[in-house]
């Protein structure tokens, strides 16, 4: 029943998206590019022994969103038809890439952010990116309490930081885009109440650019 629902919906979903992707398609690389270009200048100029090479990686993840045939399994095209939604309310506090440590009294944070940040007000409820299924919901150390959704095909949405007893979903559970899986806190290593997002296909990846070509604006 629910897979008769989904489909249908996505049928239709489909036939309102697909020029509109098509032509998202085009522009994305001049967006990336325009984008892109400032925020690695800026880390350049931080001084990070490896922001060169950083930038060179965030680069070819960058293009992999519109390739062609699959290559080392970054490819997740397949996927865009899927539903997407943003995660929270908020401004980006923090993007992906290089990052000066951060240290609290829970420990510290490393070099490398690789998620971006939505400061939200601590209880702020938080959806599920795409539909998927949860595979873990628990206590990560520095990251806090942390919700995994496996979205199939090794793509992976991970919630840190979240409110302590504020999980609404369990291991096993099936969510859709938009299913409230828990609230904004500050557990873990953390300076202020935000949500911590990582997306992972194999290796992390950067959200925005990811969530852009899916019609998400971060
Ligand atoms: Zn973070």
């Amino acid at each position: 029943m629910n897979d008769l629902v989904l489909h249908s919906r996505r049928k239709r979903a489909d036939s309102r998206a697909i020029r509109p992707l098509f032509a998202l398609a085009a522009v994305i690389p001049a967006l990336v590019a325009a984008l892109a270009v400032p925020a690695h200048a800026a880390t350049v100029d931080a001084a990070s022994p490896s922001a060169g090479s950083t930038a060179v990686v965030a680069a070819v993840d960058d293009s992999q969103l519109n390739a062609g045939p699959p290559s080392r399994g970054g490819n997740y095209m397949h996927d865009a038809d899927a539903a997407w939604v943003r995660p929270v309310a908020g401004r980006i506090t923090s993007n992906y890439g290089p990052r000066p440590v951060i240290c609290t009294p829970a420990g510290c944070s490393n070099t490398f952010h690789d998620g971006v940040d939505f400061g939200s007000a601590c209880g702020t409820p938080i959806k599920a990116i795409s539909p998927g299924r949860v595979t873990s919901a628990t206590n990560a150390g520095s990251f806090g309490e942390r919700v995994i959704i496996d979205h199939g095909s090794g793509l992976e949405s991970i919630y840190g930081h979240m409110q302590t007893g504020s999980f609404k979903v369990s291991v096993g559970q099936h969510v859709q885009a938009g299913t409230i899986i828990g609230n904004v806190g500050m557990t873990g290593v953390a300076t202020g109440c935000h949500l911590d997002l990582k997306i992972r296909t194999g290796a992390y990846t950067d959200p925005k650019p990811f969530l852009a070509f899916r019609g998400v604006t971060l």
